[in-house]
């Protein structure tokens, strides 16, 4: 293995895994469990697959603090079906619901919410460039439930500490890019959900945390695959599950554990982002970050150059550095690098002194 070369990868999503997780996933491959066949080829409802997604349960459980009174689902549809099953069944026919817009998901959150029925922005950074965290809200008392996206994975803004919703409205919060990268108050949510491929694994499966009342609310006759009352009922096992996407966000959870939990995880993000941000802010203006510094996420970083000139070169001298992944989202342009919990404090460290060095020649 001494000549595997790695890319320090800064990809949005899918992004980076942990090493020791593609190694493990590697060394089983062939042979599961002494089944002889890989997780990929053994039944769904066989005692090896049950262990599988029963364990990946117990320890995102352990590791997010998920009290007894909610159900974890291991869904299909990535985040962006999310946005039409959680108005379907949150939102009973006739009623409103809440949606805080600072980025591009949370837009699109409401947009598709809006199809299906009623929805209100409680706030809308967009004139400001979508570039923090909303200080006042506009809520409605009656809404259905208060929609919030927890980290803006295109803008880089990130709420630290939750929106407090009227009484009796639930949160529901879109936590796919921040998903599993720092410990949060699981019992101030209704529901969270998030597509694992930002910080938990690969593609394929959107985990989805929902409060027991909540389901109490999924209309009757909903398309079975749209249902969260039924899927929650057959423990993700209604149809055939993303058995092999299931299995990595389970080796994905045992990693975070055995780094400490999600309290170390969040202190090695920490140190990651303000590497980053330090660089920027010593720049003397060359590198400009977009988001106001209390909403600067600690997950997606995105930043300018002096011109656009200069950040197509930077974007290809870094990919000959070995720094993939780095050219900013087509709406926002510029760079972004996504500091996801598997990239690491050398890859980090790797890209800031590229962008000393890149600001030396090029400043
Ligand atoms: C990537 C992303 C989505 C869309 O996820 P899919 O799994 O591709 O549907 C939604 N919300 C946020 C915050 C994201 O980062």
């Amino acid at each position: 293995m001494s000549d595997l070369k790695r890319a320090y990868n800064f990809n949005p999503g899918p992004g980076a895994l942990p090493l020791e997780v593609l190694q493990q996933a590697q060394a089983e491959l062939l042979d599961f469990k002494g089944t002889g066949m890989s997780v990929m080829e053994i039944s769904h409802r066989s005692k090896e697959f049950e262990a599988v997604i029963q364990t990946a349960e117990a320890d995102l459980r352990e590791l997010l603090g998920i009290p007894a009174n909610y159900k974890i689902l291991f869904l299909q549809g990535g985040a962006t079906l999310q946005f039409t099953m959680l108005a379907m069944n949150l939102r009973p026919a006739g009623a409103s619901a809440d949606y805080i817009v600072n980025g591009a998901w949370s837009k699109i959150a409401l947009k598709e919410a809006q199809k299906l029925g009623t929805a209100r922005a409680a706030a809308n950074t967009e004139a400001d460039g979508f570039n923090s965290v909303p200080e006042t809200l506009d809520l409605d008392p009656k809404a259905a439930y208060l929609h919030f996206t927890s980290n803006e994975t295109i803008h880089g803004v990130e709420f630290f500490g939750e929106p407090t919703p009227p009484a009796g409205v639930p949160l529901v919060c879109d936590t796919s890019s921040d998903f599993v990268s720092r410990p949060i108050d699981v019992t101030k949510y209704g529901m969270i959900y998030g597509g694992a491929q930002k910080n938990a694994g690969p593609s394929g499966v959107t985990v989805v945390i929902i409060r027991d009342d909540m389901l109490e609310r999924t209309p009757a006759n909903l398309p079975v695959m749209l249902d969260y009352k039924t899927l929650a009922a057959s423990g993700s096992l209604h149809n055939t599950p993303p058995s092999f996407a299931i299995y990595m966000v389970g080796l994905v959870f045992q990693w975070a554990k055995k780094q400490g939990g999600l309290a170390a995880i969040e202190k090695y993000n920490r140190t990651k982002a303000d590497l980053l941000y330090g660089t920027i802010d010593n720049s003397g203006g060359f590198y400009r970050g977009h988001a106001v510094p209390n909403a600067r996420s600690l997950m997606n970083v995105p930043f300018r150059l002096p011109s656009e000139e200069l950040e197509d070169t930077f974007a290809k001298e870094a990919k000959k550095n070995n720094l993939i992944g780095l050219k900013g989202h087509r709406s926002v342009g510029g760079m972004r690098a996504s500091i996801y919990n598997a990239v690491t404090l050398e890859g980090t460290t790797a890209l800031v002194n590229f962008m000393q060095e890149f600001q030396k020649k090029n400043g």
